[in-house]
């Protein structure tokens, strides 16, 4: 999904060229994750070690973006799910309505797991997102000592767990969750892209109308 920078926010309909290239799996294994060396496989080689219940787990934080982006908001959901696989959290962006930095999807649906367990710390928890985490959310991510993460298409903007910086991989962070990417990134991937189409298509019609 890249292409979007700003996922979140609403200035730029990001640059349409260079980043797009690898939202989904499509994606080279460019941006490889967590580590340096060439060897090392991409997110998407997490693919095939999915089961039907992160495919299910997945599928409702889509349903979280879809409604993120019927708000008007950059189409990213999360859930987050306890040790036994039960939802206990749901987010998805409002940083634009919220007029808040911090409305990412996997903040708000780590708040609200918080709340359900009265633990501001969820150590057999996961995390469904959408999206790649970025440095904000994969801080958040470590300090609630979830166990696993698990994200659709990579942000090659902002994606702290592998894209532009591997947070999860410093191996002097007191806690390590496990991190995988990939999970349906196709389609993760395309909702954010047609979202920044359409709205740059918005964008350029509202320039014409003006002109
Ligand atoms: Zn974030």
């Amino acid at each position: 999904m890249a292409a979007e920078h700003d996922r979140r926010d609403e200035a730029s309909g990001g640059p349409p060229g260079t980043s797009q290239a690898s939202p989904s799996g499509a994606a080279p294994a460019a941006g490889n994750p967590r580590v340096a060396g060439d060897a090392e496989p991409g997110p998407e080689a997490f693919a095939e070690s999915f089961g039907a219940d992160d495919i299910n787990a997945m599928r409702i934080a889509l349903e979280l973006a879809a409604q993120a982006e019927a708000a008007g908001e950059v189409p990213v959901g999360a859930v987050v799910l306890d040790g036994a696989g039960k939802v206990i959290g749901k987010g998805f962006n409002c940083t634009i309505s919220g007029h808040d930095p911090t409305g990412h999807a996997e903040i708000v649906a780590l708040r609200q797991a918080a709340q359900a367990l009265g633990n501001y710390r969820l150590p057999e928890a996961s995390l469904f997102v959408t999206l790649e985490p970025c440095a904000m959310c994969v801080g958040a991510i470590l300090h609630a000592r979830l166990a696993r993460v698990v994200y659709g298409a990579a942000d090659p903007k902002t994606g702290a767990c592998h894209s532009v910086l591997n947070v999860p991989a410093i191996a002097q962070l007191n806690h390590q969750t496990r991190v995988e990417g990939g999970l349906l990134a196709q389609e993760c991937g395309e909702m954010l892209r047609s979202f920044f189409r359409e709205r740059r298509a918005r964008i350029r019609q509202l320039k014409q109308d003006d002109a």
